[in-house]
């Protein structure tokens, strides 16, 4: 039904000349020609170990084969060919940029400082053209920090901005991670409250307009700084325009028949949003728990330790009752071997640490406080 093109992009090199390259898969459906119809981008595996939204993106490639849609989706696996090659061990790191140190997703860019320049110049144009004009501008900065730049760039940079570039192109972004051991969840900024009941995922993180260097932030700050601005000015315009990072559950895992109900998922959303022509996807009936991001909370361990993680994810969990239990071998018989952990009121566990044993000061656990049905 739709159109299928293939591309091979080229992200870097290594020191041997090897070229660090990833696959760009591009779908039309109707009407993808035309400025006004939207455009999806969806890509996968920034972080090393967090594999699985590979698979949800082979799920939607399939799914879509048999799926009338509009405008362009553009698919992105295996967006980091750094992280995803990381291994130490058994284990694939892939979380930080091995030379820097740096979060391989906090190394978007954006800088707000062009926008109220922009709103005076456009500031009698039609919704179509400000937003046509705008995604232009936002790829050109992208453009020119590419290649434009004698100082050069980060390998991450590198990446990272080359991703950005394809994904200013478009309306909707889904940028897929996954936690450590982790329940799913959703990124989802507070404009876009309503659409978080789209997804089929039970917890939502809902964040403010303030860039901290990740993609999401990276492709809905701008829209939401600009639709601010135009405000200022007296004009109230609303852009449409949303990023998720969606959060798939556990590191280091492949499951198909999972990232099938992630791309349903998915597509329930894209449904929701009329990318979807004539389809009967439904949002799944769940309870969904939302909290703003300055209530999620990091737990770390008070103390090193072998750990028993006991706090479910998604249920609440009451005051007093313990989310670790902590073996302390070295306390046997002349101390306390067993340690519980617990916090003074009620929270809602999210994912928790990959590994039993841990030092103190640890993540240990992340949760929701202050938490309320969506
Ligand atoms: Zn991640």
């Amino acid at each position: 039904m739709c159109q299928f093109f293939k591309d091979v992009l080229h992200m870097g090199e290594l020191a041997s000349g090897a070229k660090l390259t990833v696959p760009v898969y591009h779908l039309k459906g109707r009407n993808s020609h035309k400025p006004n119809s939207p455009k999806v981008y969806i890509q996968a595996n920034m972080h090393g170990a967090e594999v699985q939204g590979n698979a949800v993106i082979f799920q939607l490639l399939e799914l879509l084969k048999d799926i009338d849609f509009q405008g362009e989706i553009t698919l992105v696996p295996y967006a980091n060919p750094v992280a995803c090659n990381h291994k130490n061990g058994e284990y694939t790191l892939g979380r930080f940029d091995p030379i820097t140190g740096v979060n391989w997703n906090r190394m978007y860019h954006f800088d707000d400082g062009f926008i109220p320049e922009f709103v005076q110049q456009y500031s009698d144009s039609h919704k179509l053209e400000i937003e046509t004009a705008f995604k232009q501008k936002l790829q050109q900065i992208m453009i020119d920090k590419l290649e434009h730049n004698q100082y050069g760039l980060t390998t991450g940079q590198r990446i990272a901005y080359q991703l950005q570039k394809m994904a200013h192109q478009a309306d909707i972004v889904l940028d897929l991670h996954t936690g450590p051991i982790s329940s799913k969840h959703l990124y989802c900024p507070e404009y876009a409250q309503q659409s978080a009941r789209y997804f089929n995922i039970e917890h939502t993180i809902l964040i403010p307009n303030v860039f901290d260097g990740a993609m999401d932030e990276a492709t809905f700050c701008p829209w939401w700084t600009l639709q601010n601005e135009f405000a200022k000015q007296g004009r109230n315009i609303h852009f449409n325009k949303e990023s998720f990072t969606v959060e798939l559950g556990s590191q280091e895992q492949i499951d198909l028949a999972v990232a099938k109900q992630d791309a349903t998922s998915i597509l329930t959303y894209l449904a929701a949003k009329q990318v979807l022509v004539n389809s009967d996807f439904v949002p799944e009936n769940m309870t969904r728990y939302a909290c703003y991001l300055k209530d999620y909370k990091a737990f770390y361990s008070p103390m090193g330790g072998m750990v028993d993680y006991l706090a479910e994810f998604g249920k609440p969990l009451a005051a007093g009752e313990p989310l670790v239990k902590i073996l302390r071998m070295d306390n046997y018989g002349d101390g306390d071997a067993i340690h519980y952990l617990s916090l003074d009121h009620e929270v809602l566990p999210i994912l928790h640490f990959a590994s039993a044993s841990v030092n103190q000061g640890t993540e240990l656990y992340k949760v929701f406080t202050n938490f309320f049905k969506l």
